[in-house]
């Protein structure tokens, strides 16, 4: 077993209230995992358990090999060799920055002390600063100390919540990569919490989905966006739409795009009502296309326009151009498809409740 952590059918309560359900996820040394979710859906509530401030109703976490947490165990944060990174940065102001990053190594010889005050301020890019005072840096260099103070003690794991909603866009775009290679130059495995979907494809090596205190769905940043296993997954990752289509054979449904052939084996059997994602740029903007519908909306995007086009039939697919193809609302757009990787998931109806119903009938193509 190679595991470095290891979080085991976890549950969290709060009194009464159970918050977090189940959970289980396990990282390597040196990987980076993430929890994303919606605001109230448990994520620090389950990154409070692995720091030790809550305690385990059931399950387990345990670190290179030993047990944290359980419902007889719960190892004191101070014994669990954990370092914490926050959204409020709480550097302390009356200390020099040098003071701030020896803090919870206040025990080491004092060339030991500022060796790692050296080493750390060169890997987070900040040398020369030790004798300044916190307020004399910027946010992100903040940030960035705060982050050397959590790495002086060389933590097991890094656990940083929210670490980056406090900057501003721009900031947190070249920040949170800078922050992936410290953590891997140094080869700590780090859990983050963020409910910015674009920060944790930049940091995470893992990343769980969470809903109302469940992990819908652990993966890498590219399954998660490609092969969602839920609705509220590819709802809440990425950009899309659901329509329905209806499984012809093993590589193909139809809808009403028209037939489309997957590049892999499909899960259901033929005649099975389905819901295909369809992801903006699934659906391209062709003069001639085979396919067209009216524009509904429209963004600007900067590089490109995203559009929602309705189909005869009423279903709504996004579609992506470049920004010279500027169309209005209510115009006629050509469109083709352009997909051959197909997410599909059960059809569920509303009336009956009945998930993944086979029917004898086709869907009709519709091309306007
Ligand atoms: P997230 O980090 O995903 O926003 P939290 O873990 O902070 O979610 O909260 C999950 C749920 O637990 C929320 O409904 C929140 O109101 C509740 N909660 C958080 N802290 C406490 C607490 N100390 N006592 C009772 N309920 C709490």
């Amino acid at each position: 077993m190679n595991e470095h952590l290891n979080l085991s059918d976890v549950t969290l309560a709060y009194g009464q209230t159970e918050i977090v359900h189940n959970v289980s996820l396990s990282l390597k040394k040196g990987e980076i995992g993430c929890l994303l979710g919606p605001s109230g859906c448990g994520k620090s509530t389950l990154l409070r358990a692995i720091a030790g401030f809550e305690p385990a109703k059931s399950g387990s976490i345990t670190m290179k090999g030993l047990c944290l947490s359980s419902s007889e165990v719960n190892v004191p944060t101070e014994k669990r060799n954990i370092g914490m990174v926050f959204q409020d940065i709480a550097l302390f102001p009356h200390m020099t920055i040098a003071e701030n990053i020896i803090f919870g190594i206040k025990k080491w010889s004092s060339s030991e002390k500022k060796e790692r005050v050296q080493e750390l301020l060169q890997l987070v890019g900040l040398p020369g600063v030790e004798q300044r005072y916190p307020h004399s840096l910027s946010g992100g260099q903040q940030q960035r100390i705060a982050l050397a103070r959590a790495l002086a003690p060389k933590p097991d794991l890094l656990l940083m919540d929210e670490p980056f909603s406090g900057l501003d866009a721009n900031l947190r775009e070249t920040l949170v990569p800078e922050v992936r290679d410290i953590l891997k130059q140094e080869g700590i495995s780090a859990i983050l919490v963020t409910h910015d979907q674009m920060e944790a494809f930049s940091m995470a090596d893992k990343i769980a989905v969470m809903q109302d205190g469940v992990i819908q769905q652990w993966g890498t940043a590219f399954n998660i966006y490609h092969e969602p296993n839920t609705r509220f997954v590819a709802d809440f990752i990425g950009l899309g739409e659901f329509m329905r289509a209806r499984v012809l054979d093993e590589y193909s449904v139809e809808c009403a795009l028209g037939y489309i052939k997957g590049d892999e084996p499909i899960n259901y059997p033929p005649g099975t009502e389905v819901e295909m994602l369809i992801r903006p740029d699934d659906i391209q903007h062709s003069e001639d296309g085979p396919l067209s519908g009216v524009i509904v909306s429209k963004w600007f995007r900067g590089s490109h326009y995203l559009y929602q086009v309705k189909l005869v039939n009423g279903e709504v697919v996004p579609c992506i151009t470049a920004c010279h193809h500027d169309h209005d609302v209510g115009e006629l757009l050509g469109i083709s498809v352009q997909l051959d990787h197909l997410v599909l998931l059960p059809f569920c109806d509303a009336e009956s409740g009945v998930c993944g119903m086979q029917t004898a009938d086709v869907v009709p193509a519709q091309a306007v």
